[in-house]
């Protein structure tokens, strides 16, 4: 344990943001890590409390009191080799997760939780900056192929796993680059895109083999797999070329708003907004849809809304409205009663203090408009009660809206895919694996796995690394009969 009374002398320090009027100008990252001398005394708030519940709160299963400790004592290196033995990508996780095992610090119970996601991410910069992260190559060959499909923090995580234990691992991707989500879905100004660059050329270095613009169980290229794929290769051609094959797509399938008015032109899905940003970013192309000038309304109160709401900002929007079916959440949480699981609660994201208003219980009844261009957003008040929403009456509202944007999540993955490998579904139209038991992971093709928001449905990243990783094992002893890679 660190400082025995840290948790009672010193405060929680937080990263340090760029303001809104500077950060608003660009794109860039501008959450500084904190400085060593921070780290430290965030360290030394740990508890060391006996039943670490912040470690079974992380999906990857950090072992966080044992890196706070390395922290306090200045060895980050070891830091780093703690933090790396259950995660593949800290520096994604310290700067996107939401952070469920801070809700789950018993510190946080009666004070502000230790900064775990801040010492993550310093701890993994600090490695990077120093050249302590290496490639990890594999001793002996196995002589055993393994086909990624999707390069998402799943697939990415998978594929690393399974070099290190010795396969010849190629991941396809449909995209132009490797990613996911994290490279076309996450705004630059939330994680930059070189860091994915980088992790790539280790994973290479490691083995691994990319092959993007390939898009996986189509004979043919449609006109919309035009859009990004070059190529195809069938589900065939990889069960017959390779031993094991993980489908670790995502889920590609937005929910809909099919109210009157849907075929306006303004009214877009979240991702045809936020992918095309991205690739201006990255210099390749101009984002079509603009929200300069603009009033906006995102629909949906979740990161991706959030995402829309911070994206908008920044092409100066006139103003960004963002609406939400639920009710508003409590500010604060009733923490004797959710602790330690992450709890239903008021959220304010960079985003949101960039310029926002929000407004929850609302309804969109329909878009109106002239000339097949929208204009106008009608929506109405809802009432919940006992978990049930009901129209409040006469609470017909109409708001200005140049720019709709739908952030009502994703329902699942896309069913192609699936249906090319033979894959069962299950009650949501995910991949049917589970994760229990001998054959976790294990959909009901031989030797296809399935991993990731593909099989889970809609989620995080750091559920997509571990998942990637737990996949990873089950693959290894398949192959193998055996495996050494951490479950
Ligand atoms: C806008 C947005 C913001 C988000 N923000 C956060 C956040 O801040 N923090 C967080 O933790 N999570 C966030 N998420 C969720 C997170 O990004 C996902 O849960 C995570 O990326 C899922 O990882 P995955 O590897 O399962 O799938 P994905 O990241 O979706 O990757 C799947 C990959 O498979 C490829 N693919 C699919 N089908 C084929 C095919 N047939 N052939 C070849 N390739 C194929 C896709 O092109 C894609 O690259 C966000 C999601 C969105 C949409
Ligand atoms: S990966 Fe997320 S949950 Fe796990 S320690 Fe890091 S911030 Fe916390």
């Amino acid at each position: 344990m660190g400082k025995v009374t840290g948790f009672m002398e010193f405060e929680r320090v937080e990263e340090h943001y760029e303001a809104p009027t500077k950060r608003l100008h660009h794109y860039k990252e501008f959450v500084a890590p904190l400085s060593d001398a921070d780290a430290k005394v965030q360290g030394a708030r740990c508890m060391d409390c006996g039943i670490p519940f912040c470690n079974s709160g992380c999906p990857v299963n950090n072992i966080i009191p044992d890196f706070n400790d390395l922290v306090f004592q200045g060895d980050w290196k070891n830091a780093m080799e703690v933090l790396h033995s259950t995660n593949n990508f800290p520096e994604f996780t310290g700067r996107i997760c939401p952070a469920p095992c801070e809700a789950a610090c018993t510190l946080g119970i009666n004070k502000l939780p230790v900064g775990i996601k801040s010492i993550e991410h310093a701890i993994i910069d600090k490695a990077w900056e120093n050249a302590w992260v290496k490639p990890q190559i594999p001793k002996t060959k196995t002589g055993k192929k393994v086909a990624v499909v999707g390069s998402g923090p799943a697939g990415l995580a998978a594929a690393q796993q399974l070099a290190r234990a010795g396969h010849a691992v190629t991941v396809f991707e449909k995209n132009d680059r490797i990613g996911g989500l994290l490279r076309y879905g996450i705004p630059d100004f939330k994680m930059e895109k070189w860091l994915i660059d980088r992790r790539v050329e280790q994973m290479q270095a490691e083995g691994v083999e990319f092959v993007t613009g390939t898009f996986v169980g189509k004979e043919a290229l449609g006109k919309e797999v035009k859009n990004y794929a070059t190529k195809t290769v069938s589900a065939e051609q990889l069960m017959k070329d390779y031993d094991a094959v993980i489908i670790s797509g995502g889920a590609e399938q937005p929910r809909d708003l099919p109210v009157p008015g849907r075929e306006l032109s303004g009214v877009h899905f979240a991702l045809e907004f936020l992918i095309p940003q991205n690739k201006e970013v990255a210099g390749d192309l101009k984002n079509e849809i603009r929200a300069t000038d603009k009033h906006v309304v995102v629909i949906g109160g979740g990161d991706t809304g959030s995402d829309c709401v911070g994206t908008s900002n920044r092409h100066g929007a006139t103003k960004v409205t963002q609406f939400e079916l639920l009710p508003q959440p409590p500010e604060q949480e009733n923490k004797p009663l959710v602790w330690p699981y992450w709890p239903t609660k008021l959220r304010t994201s960079s985003s949101h203090e960039e310029g926002c208003e929000r407004d929850w219980s609302v309804a969109t009844k329909r878009f109106e408009g002239k000339n097949g261009k929208l204009e106008k957003l009608i929506g109405v008040r809802l009432e919940w009660k006992e978990g049930k929403m009901s129209e409040v009456p006469n609470s017909e509202f109409e708001i200005k809206a140049d720019l709709v944007l739908l952030a009502m999540g994703f329902i699942s993955p896309a069913q192609q895919i699936l249906g090319a490998f033979g894959v069962d579904k299950d009650a949501r139209g995910n991949a049917k694996a589970s994760v229990e038991g001998q054959k976790a992971y294990y959909t009901n093709v031989p030797k296809v796995f399935a991993a990731g928001d593909m099989r889970r449905g809609q989620s995080l990243v750091v559920w997509a690394i571990r998942e990637g990783r737990q996949c990873a094992r089950s693959v290894d002893e398949f192959l193998m009969g055996s495996s050494v890679l951490p479950r």
